[in-house]
């Protein structure tokens, strides 16, 4: 299995948002197939101190890599977000901290965050 078959994909369960993420993902990442992890207003959890919640995420990150080989990990935000109804700014700061969150774990993996839009189009956070 070729290392860049898979990618991961850390996203709201906002039906909206998943075929954007994962067509970004093939697009930009040159992946087949996606593992996807949702939770609410998922890019929130990393800014909150349940640390059971985020280890919760991180097994799944890992079993996603060590099972698929997963190259690339997302961290999506969304627009008009049930769960976690903050600002545009609000949730940029909660998925930058993510991406750290995530970079520490010191995985094999690039990591990303991603804002998707009012427009459901995804913009890459740099
Ligand atoms: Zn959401």
């Amino acid at each position: 299995m070729k290392d860049n078959q898979f990618g991961t994909a850390i996203n709201c369960i906002d039906g909206r948002v998943q075929l954007p993420v994962l067509n970004w993902l093939k697009r930009s990442y040159s992946v087949r197939y996606v593992d996807t992890i949702t939770e609410p207003g998922v890019d929130r959890l990393f800014s909150e101190t349940n640390i059971d919640k985020i280890q919760q995420l991180k097994s799944k990150v890992i079993m996603s890599r060590n099972a698929h080989g997963s190259s690339i990990v997302v961290i999506s935000g969304h627009y008009d977000c049930a769960g976690n109804p903050v600002t545009k700014n609000e949730h940029l700061n909660h998925i930058k901290k993510a991406s750290e969150v995530i970079k520490s774990w010191n995985l094999p993996v690039k990591v990303a965050g991603l804002w998707v839009n009012e427009n459901w189009e995804v913009e890459e956070l740099v």
